[in-house]
């Protein structure tokens, strides 16, 4: 059976069960993720979107188009980033929202537009 994960948003409105496997743990500091995150760089982890259920009162969270192939998703209430929902079959779900993020999978692996970082801010991703 594949391994479960849940999170959700500050408020409890939003709640998600994923299963595994995970796919394509990384950091982003581009600017798109520091707008919707609030962080210089954000943690992700993607799932296929049929492995996603949205398990909350609020149900699926809201979404605002963010590019051409993508919605970037948050909580109607509390406002917590929540992720991504892409027109592919995949979910992109930020770390933070993770109940226990300390799982050796789901650490990131790469690092997205780390030129786009302030120079003064250091982010460590193993290889
Ligand atoms: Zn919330
Ligand atoms: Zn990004």
């Amino acid at each position: 059976m594949a391994k479960v994960y849940q999170g959700g948003c500050l408020c409890g409105n939003i709640r998600f069960e994923a299963s595994g496997p995970p796919k394509n743990p990384h950091t982003c500091s581009c600017k798109m993720c520091q707008r919707h995150g609030g962080s210089l760089t954000q943690a992700w982890v993607e799932f296929e979107k049929g492995h996603v259920a949205w398990v909350g009162a609020g149900g699926v969270p809201k979404q605002w188009r963010s590019s051409e192939y993508s919605s970037r998703s948050f909580c109607n209430k509390c406002g917590s980033t929540i992720g991504a929902i892409d027109d592919a079959p995949v979910i992109a779900l930020v770390l933070g929202i993770f109940d226990w993020p300390n799982k050796t999978e789901l650490r990131p692996t790469s690092h997205s537009y780390i030129s786009k970082k302030p120079k003064w801010w250091c982010v460590h991703v193993e290889t």
